[in-house]
C-alpha cells in the first residue's frame, strides 16, 4: 500500500540522494597538474582512464581527448 505521505519521503530521499551525489562530484573532480596520489582516474569526458603509480606523479591531460577533468 503506497499512501502519498509515503511517497514523499521517498522522493525526498531520491533529491537528497542527488544533492549529495552532485556535492561529492565536485568535492572529487580533479583537476590536470594536482597530485592526488597513486590511483586509477578517469576522465569525466570521454571515460579515458589514467593510471598514476606514483604519489608525486601529476595528472596529465587526457591521452585521448585532452580533457582536465578526472574522478577517481
Ligand atoms: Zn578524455
Amino acid at each position: 500500500m503506497i499512501s502519498i505521505k509515503n511517497l514523499l519521503k521517498n522522493n525526498s530521499c531520491i533529491v537528497l540522494f542527488l544533492t549529495q551525489y552532485r556535492i561529492q562530484g565536485d568535492i572529487f573532480m580533479l583537476s590536470t597538474g594536482e597530485k592526488p596520489g597513486k590511483g586509477v582516474y578517469t576522465c569525466t569526458k570521454c571515460g579515458q582512464k589514467v593510471i598514476l603509480d606514483d604519489n608525486s606523479d601529476t595528472l596529465p591531460p587526457c591521452p585521448k581527448c585532452e580533457a582536465t577533468n578526472y574522478t577517481p
